[in-house]
């Protein structure tokens, strides 16, 4: 899975460390695949999926959108080459203060999912345009997202026509599907919430714009997903399903789908031991864990494929954990991970599909260790 380009600069770069490689190209081909598959759609790239400069930029360059969650991602977006009319404030939960940073900074595409929220936006971001998070159950997802974020969709009513009452433009309504969705019905579900939005407040003359997608576009890891063309078609039906000729502008938001397989960890064992002499199964220990930056593998959501010289060779059931002191750093133990009998200590392992919330999820220094050094190629 990891690209010759990366393969190749973890041969001669030799880093010290656990690291991750992400090959550019790769994100270059996911941005067009998305274009691809929805021609119509606006891609509003996730920050917090991998925010690395490089990314940003590439991205910036392709035209794409960014999709944030906070003052610094605004700036980062804005460094990168994007125009604040290509930024959203996509996070619902925001402090009064970043809000009015943000407007100063020019956005003007705020995320909502109360009055209070919309309230808080009327005050200090006059005349925006905001958009309500509506709730999904999350169903199909790998790493759900469900109820933290948006309002039932009869609520979103509320806020929206709230939102007109204060001289914001209310522009549209949004949702998340959860990430690693590999229900394409589920955009459908959420689509029809969306679509009662629209026409109830309709019928009071609130005239929405926009549905904004979210994210929720797979990265292969031990199990096919479908291409990125299966969504568009999904998605493209389910619009016309319940929009008919009247199909809103709409905005995806993909984060895990645009840099997931683009990237690859490095890693080496530094133990193998058991715990009994008459268990069988072997524990592994990395250089990174939970705590490096593999924090999707909390209650063992995310399975990485784990790639080793010995591939092809007989295997054994592991657990698989991290290198801090805390147990807590356990990655796979409910169902233990095969991994080839011949591994030894200080081989390298190659943790594939790690593109996407590694970086960002490394603590700062737990134990001594480093945060998770990256390279963009
Ligand atoms: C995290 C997030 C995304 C990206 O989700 P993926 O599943 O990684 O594509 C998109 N939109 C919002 C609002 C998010 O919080």
């Amino acid at each position: 899975m990891a690209t010759q380009r990366v393969l190749d600069f973890l041969a001669t770069r030799r880093p010290d460390g656990p690291c991750l490689v992400v090959d550019l190209d790769v994100v270059r081909e996911n941005y067009r695949a998305f274009e691809k598959a929805l021609p119509d759609s606006r891609i509003f790239y996730a920050v917090k999926a991998n925010p690395a400069p490089e990314i940003l930029r590439l991205l910036a360059t392709l035209g794409s959108n960014f999709d944030t969650a906070s003052v610094a991602e605004v700036e980062m977006a804005l460094d990168a080459g994007a125009t604040p009319d290509r930024i959203s404030f996509g996070n619902t939960i925001k402090k009064e203060r970043d809000i009015a940073r943000a407007f100063e900074l020019g956005i003007r595409l705020f995320a909502v999912d109360c009055e209070a929220e919309v309230e808080k936006v009327a005050r200090v971001a006059p005349g925006s345009r905001v958009f309500c998070r509506v709730l999904t159950d999350g169903e199909g997802a790998e790493w759900p997202l469900s109820r933290k974020f948006g309002c039932a969709p009869a609520m979103a009513v509320d806020v929206l026509r709230r939102a007109a009452a204060l001289g914001l433009d209310a522009y549209g309504v949004s949702f998340h599907v959860g990430s690693q969705q590999t229900d394409l019905t589920a955009w459908d579900r959420a689509l029809g919430d969306a679509k009662r939005v629209f026409a109830t407040l309709a019928e009071e003359g609130i005239v929405l714009k926009m549905v904004n997608m979210g994210g929720g576009f797979p990265t292969r890891y031990l199990r096919d997903v479908p291409a990125a063309q299966a969504y568009g078609q999904a998605i493209f039906s389910a619009l016309r399903a319940h929009f008919g000729n009247q199909l809103p502008e709409t905005i995806i938001e993909p984060g895990r789908g645009m840099v997931g397989n683009a990237g690859t960890i490095r890693s080496e064992v530094v133990l193998i031991s058991k715990k009994a002499d008459n268990d069988n199964v072997r524990w592994v220990y990395l250089d990174i864990g939970k705590f490096g930056g593999l924090a999707e593998t909390m209650d063992e959501a995310i399975r990485y494929p784990i790639s080793t010289s010995h591939d092809g060779g007989e295997t054994g059931e592991c657990v698989l954990a991290g290198p801090t002191c805390d147990s807590a750093d356990v990655m796979y133990e409910k169902t233990p991970y095969p991994l080839p009998l011949s591994l030894t200590i200080g081989d390298e392992v190659l943790i594939e599909g790690t593109g996407a919330y590694t970086t960002t999820y490394a603590s700062v220094a737990f134990n001594g260790f480093e945060p998770l050094r990256s390279y963009v190629i």
